[in-house]
């Protein structure tokens, strides 16, 4: 499996195209969370079964599955961390400098991003999102650095297998 296999077209979205499912996904955080921790506790309960087919044989539909849908919801890069329950369901890899531990310092005054300035920054969406959450404090927390060995795999199954 190649990671660029599950890159979007486009690595970035033309500032002028800003994709509008993104803000609705951010708008509607509350209820993705609720959603989210329902089928977070349905992945772990189905480890077993996992196991029995094989977590490998499954990586490569279960992530191609994981970049449709969360493609289209949150513009997902397969980063393979999945840190959306904790970033207002703003996915931090759609930041041009990738950083997932808050906005650099080049934020515009209208909240847009230093790079694209007709796109709105990731991480003012995140603090948007993370105040309609439940567990929305989450974004104070400190995330690892990224493991890129992990880039196209499907954090789904990560989250199966039990990985923090
Ligand atoms: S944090 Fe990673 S897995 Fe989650 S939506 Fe963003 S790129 Fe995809």
């Amino acid at each position: 499996m190649t990671p660029a296999a599950f890159e979007p077209r486009g690595k970035r979205p033309p500032p002028d195209r800003w994709p509008w499912l993104r803000l609705w996904s951010i708008r509607h955080a509350r209820g993705l969370e609720r959603l989210y921790e329902g089928f977070e506790r349905a992945l772990i309960a189905m480890r077993p079964m996992f196991e029995r087919i094989g977590f490998a044989r499954l990586e490569r539909p279960v992530a191609a599955l994981e970049s449709a849908m969360k493609g289209a919801l949150f513009d997902c890069r397969m980063c393979g961390q999945c840190v959306l329950s904790s970033t207002g369901m703003s996915c931090p890899m759609n930041c041009p400098k990738n950083l997932r531990n808050g906005p650099c310092g080049g934020v515009r005054g209208d909240g847009n991003c230093e790079v694209y300035p007709a796109m709105p920054c990731v991480w003012v969406q995140a603090y948007e999102g993370s105040r309609r959450m439940e567990g929305g404090d989450k974004i104070a927390h400190v995330q690892p650095p990224i493991d890129h060995r992990l880039k196209g795999a499907s954090s789904w199954l990560q989250v199966a297998r039990g990985a923090p």
